[in-house]
C-alpha cells in the first residue's frame, strides 16, 4: 500500500484510501457492513478491524504521519490514550482544554485510578517540570476554548534534556488545528488525538475519533488496538465512510474557514461591543469576550441568524457558543467568551449577522 509520501498533504487527502485499480473495481471504498469474516483470512471478526475504517485509517495516518486507528468518537480516543496509564499513574494536562477531555480525567481521579497535574498551556516549563515522574503529558493546542498556544518542539526538547528515557507518553489532541497547520508527531510527539467529528468530518454529521501513533511506537499502536476491540469502543462503517467523504474536502474547507476567520478577528478586533480577541493567527477557530458579561454573551448568541447558536465545532455552518453555559466548563473561562466556529459561507454575510448580534448587546449593556 503506497503511502504517496511525496505528495501534497491535500492530494494525499483526496487519492489514499481507495481501492486497488484493478479494472472495474470501484473508485470510492465501499461501506462493509459485515460482523464477521470468513475464517483464515487476516481479521475475523469485526470488533477488531473493518475495511472502511482501514481505508480512513489509511487517509488519516497519512496526514499525520503515523499509523491510525479509528474510534467510536473523539472522547473514545482520548479514552484509550488515558488508558494507557497505569492506575496510580500520574497524568499531566493543562488547565483549559476539552471540558470532556477535563471530565473524563476528573472522573478517572476521583475514581482513585490516576492523579492529576494541572498546567497553564503556555508555560513549557510548567509543564516540564510537572512531568517529573508523570505517565501521559496531554497536551491540546491550541486549546478550546481559550485558543492559548504550547510551543510543543520546545516542550519535546525539554523533556528529553530532563528525563531521558524516563520521559511520559506525549499525546497532542489535534482537532482544532487538523494535519494541515500543524502535525505533532513531527514535532516529537507519540500520539495524536482528534475528534473526526470536526474538521475531519466537517458536515455536523457524525460522531468519530482518531488517534494516529508516531512510527518508533508500535507498542503503543499494539495497546491502543487492544484497548479498542476489548472496550468495543469501535465507530459504524457507515460513520467511517461519512468521515472518509469529509475528508477528502479538509483543505479546501479549512483555507476557506481560516480565510473568513482571520477576516473577522480583524473586524471584531475594531467592535466596540468586543473586549478581546482570542485567535492564534491560523485555523477557523475563534474566541471572543463581549461587554456585558454572561447576559451579554448569551444576548450575542441569541440574536444571530445565520450563525447557529450550538456546541460543536468545524463544520460547512458557522457556530456560536458561549462555553460558560456547560456546567463542566472549567471556571477560569470568561463567563463572557463565545466560542466561534467559522464556515465556508460568504464571509460578509458572516460579518453582517455577527456585527448586528453585537450591536444588540452593546444596546442593552
Ligand atoms: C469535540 C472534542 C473532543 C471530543 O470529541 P467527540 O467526537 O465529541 O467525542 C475532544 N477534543 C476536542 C479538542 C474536541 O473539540
Amino acid at each position: 500500500m503506497t503511502h504517496y509520501d511525496d505528495l501534497a498533504p491535500a492530494t494525499r487527502a483526496v487519492a489514499l484510501g481507495r481501492p486497488a485499480r484493478d479494472p472495474g473495481a470501484p473508485v470510492s471504498a465501499p461501506v462493509t457492513f459485515t460482523s464477521t469474516f470468513v475464517a483464515e483470512g487476516e481479521v475475523a471478526y469485526a470488533r477488531t478491524s473493518n475495511p472502511t475504517w482501514e481505508a480512513l485509517e489509511e487517509v488519516l495516518g497519512s496526514l499525520e504521519g503515523g499509523s491510525a486507528l479509528t474510534f467510536a468518537s473523539g472522547m473514545a480516543a482520548v479514552a484509550a490514550v488515558v488508558g494507557l496509564v497505569p492506575v496510580g499513574g500520574v497524568v499531566v494536562a493543562p488547565r483549559h482544554v476539552y471540558n470532556g477531555t477535563t471530565g473524563l480525567l476528573d472522573e478517572r481521579e476521583a475514581a482513585g485510578a490516576l492523579t492529576v497535574r494541572r498546567v497553564g498551556a503556555e508555560d513549557v516549563a510548567g509543564i516540564v517540570d510537572a512531568c517529573e515522574g508523570a505517565d501521559l503529558l496531554l497536551l491540546e493546542s491550541p486549546t478550546n476554548p481559550m485558543m492559548e498556544l504550547t510551543d510543543v518542539p520546545a516542550v519535546v526538547a525539554g523533556l528529553r534534556e530532563r528525563y531521558a528515557g524516563a520521559r511520559p507518553v506525549l499525546a497532542v489532541d489535534n482537532t482544532f488545528a487538523t494535519p494541515l497547520a500543524q502535525q505533532p508527531l513531527a514535532w516529537g510527539a507519540d500520539v495524536v488525538i482528534h475528534s473526526a467529528t470536526k474538521y475531519l468530518a466537517g458536515h455536523s454529521d457524525v460522531l468519530l475519533g482518531a488517534t494516529v501513533v508516531a512510527g518508533g511506537r508500535v507498542d503503543l499502536r499494539e495497546r491502543l488496538h487492544t484497548h479498542r476491540s476489548l472496550h468495543g469502543a469501535i465507530p459504524g462503517p457507515m460513520e467511517a465512510w461519512l468521515v472518509l467523504r469529509g475528508v477528502r474536502t479538509l483543505h479546501l474547507r479549512l483555507e476557506r474557514a481560516q480565510a473568513g476567520a482571520q477576516v473577522l478577528a480583524g473586524r471584531l478586533a475594531e467592535q466596540p461591543a468586543v473586549r478581546r480577541v482570542r485567535y492564534p493567527g491560523f485555523g477557523g477557530m475563534l474566541s471572543v469576550e463581549v461587554l456585558g458579561g454572561a447576559e451579554g454573551a448569551e444576548r450575542v448568541c441569541a440574536a444571530t441568524r445565520l450563525w447557529t447558536h450550538s456546541t460543536s465545532l468545524g463544520g460547512v455552518e458557522s457556530q456560536i457558543e458561549r462555553r460558560r453555559r456547560h456546567p463542566l466548563e472549567v471556571a477560569t473561562v470568561p463567563e463572557d467568551l463565545v466560542r466561534l466556529s467559522v464556515g465556508v459561507e460568504d464571509v460578509e454575510d458572516l460579518w453582517a449577522d455577527l456585527a448586528q448580534a453585537l450591536d444588540r448587546a452593546l444596546d442593552s449593556a
